[in-house]
């Protein structure tokens, strides 16, 4: 599996290290993790390629602003548990984000070793989980530097990546802070949508115990807005309330046929199989239809995990179906390949106009226009155009829609003071997420729509210090 060094004319270069995964053909039917992981020779021999520049651009593609040179030092120098924990000092999530960052937008994007297209950037996400995966696979539970207690109360709406980052930047501030979720597991989108096979739910698991280890106290199954409403939060004696409910409320097409037995919004179709695990039968009974040929409708990370679960779930043939072609796709470009190798098959430049059902009312088959490309429209994405007569049929059994989220709007509905645009977003200062209502901050999902984790993070952090600012004045 390692790329061996070419000998280049007078000077030999290391070229980026290849992480080991499993075999398409295998891991297609298996829901373990794809990539098995850099060994302690691949991370040294790939930290190596870093330069070390004197003004390194990777720090500024970062948006928690990791201090990627020092880290990748230190791995060089085989001090993992060094390396690791200098990660940890500004990202408090670093083995997920080493999985799913789109790093290649990011701190890859920038690195100067690509920069002059003369080599690839350094493996920059490769050696975040590595380093990540060391610390806590080998060191035991060391409480990190902790402010002493203020005594004051903050509670945090929601688990996922915005709400532990708050949590964990607020308790080592000093303050107490309650995590109040509306689910019976921890952890957002990262336990309930991203699958096992490129997340596994322990790393997640050891993340959140990491903060209650802490001293960060967690809620679970309590609806905010339903529960106990924010106002309730704030004659309990919190001082501050942070929310990051993400956006979890499914859109669909409105076309013909969605009613039908067999379609389901990606965000059932993933939660049933990941946090309810229903791909772990008969250990766990949660029903959900092994379709053997699946539609899964639309371009993003989303369907690309929903395509593939199918697969794992046992379909025979699984599609992809999304109106543009394969350079408008938001999906990561590694997931969009992976898709590829496991034989996800792609309908690009396709339009699903209606589902149709049988006599007993269970999907049969999806009808589909061809589209073209036209002139580019607001995303910049150039605007797909239905080509007239186009139609055609794809027998399917099983339709998963993909297409995008919405916030859940249960919180700023039961609390008015909070302003909200009109895609239901809460509307947030951007540099420090406040809200309209006083002592209410929100970031991630819920103020960007549905956006990434590292985002969500960076909102987190954000309102972590400005709420530690305000409680402190
Ligand atoms: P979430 O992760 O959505 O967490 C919000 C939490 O709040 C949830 O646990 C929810 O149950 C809880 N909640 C909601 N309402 C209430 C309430 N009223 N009371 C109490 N709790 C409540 N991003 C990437 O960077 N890379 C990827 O590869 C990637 N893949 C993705 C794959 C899928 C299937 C999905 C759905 C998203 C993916 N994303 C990816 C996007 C990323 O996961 C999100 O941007 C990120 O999780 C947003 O974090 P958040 O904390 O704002 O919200
Ligand atoms: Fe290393 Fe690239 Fe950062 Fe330079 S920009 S320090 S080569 S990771």
């Amino acid at each position: 599996m390692v790329e061996e060094p070419k000998p280049a004319p007078g000077k030999v270069k290391t070229p980026r290290q290849k992480m080991p995964e499993q075999e398409p053909s295998a891991r297609a039917r298996n829901f373990q993790e794809v990539p098995f992981g850099y060994t302690p020779e691949l991370a040294v021999r790939e930290a190596g390629r870093c330069i070390q520049c004197k003004k390194p651009k990777c720090i500024e593609g970062c948006p928690v602003q990791i201090n990627i040179p020092a880290f990748i030092k230190l791995i060089k120098e085989e001090k993992f548990t060094e390396a690791g924990r200098k990660i940890k000092e500004e990202n408090s999530l670093p083995a997920v984000c080493g999985r799913v960052c789109p790093q290649e937008e990011q701190c890859e994007q920038v690195c100067i070793l690509g920069a002059k297209g003369k080599d690839r950037p350094v493996a920059i996400g490769n050696l975040e989980r590595f380093a990540a995966d060391w610390e806590r696979e080998h060191e035991d539970f060391i409480l990190p530097e902790m402010a002493p207690p203020t005594g004051l109360k903050v509670a945090i709406v929601g688990s996922g990546p915005a709400g532990l980052t708050a949590a964990g930047d607020l308790i080592r501030r000093g303050h107490q802070v309650t995590v109040f979720e509306a689910l019976h597991k921890a952890g957002g989108v990262l336990v309930y949508g991203i699958p096992e096979f490129r997340l596994p739910k322990a790393i997640v698991q050891a993340e959140v115990e990491y903060l209650i280890n802490l001293g960060v106290k967690l809620h679970l199954n309590q609806i905010v807005g339903k529960s106990v409403t924010v106002a309730e939060l704030f004659a309990q004696g919190y001082r501050a309330v942070f929310v990051g409910s993400g956006a979890g409320a499914p859109q669909f097409m409105n076309i013909p046929g969605e009613n039908l037995n067999g379609v389901f919004s990606a965000n059932e179709y993933l939660t049933r199989s990941n946090l309810m695990k229903a791909y772990a039968f008969p250990e766990y009974d949660t029903p959900i239809i092994r379709g053997n040929r699946v539609a899964t409708i639309g371009g993003g990370n989303v369907a690309m995990d929903s395509a593939r679960t199918a697969l794992r779930l046992g379909a025979e043939t699984s599609y992809i179906i999304y109106r543009r072609s394969l350079t408008e796709m938001p999906a990561r470009a590694a997931e969009v390949h992976h898709a590829e190798e496991e034989g996800i098959r792609f309908e690009l430049l396709t339009l699903p106009v209606r589902i149709i059902g049988n006599d007993k009312g269970f999907v049969q088959a999806i009808e589909c226009a061809r589209m073209e490309l036209g002139e580019p429209d607001e995303s910049g994405r150039r605007r797909p155009i239905k080509v007239p007569g186009s139609e055609f049929t794809i027998e399917v059994d099983t339709v998963v829609i993909a297409i995008g989220n919405l916030p859940n709007p249960l919180i700023p509905d039961s609390t008015p003071e909070i302003k909200t645009a009109p895609k239901g977003t809460i509307i947030a200062e951007p540099e420090t997420g406040l809200t309209s209502m006083p002592g209410v901050y929100a970031g991630g999902d819920i103020v960007t729509g549905a956006a990434t984790v590292i985002l969500a993070m960076g909102a987190g952090k954000a309102s972590a210090r400005a709420i530690d600012r305000m409680l402190k004045q």
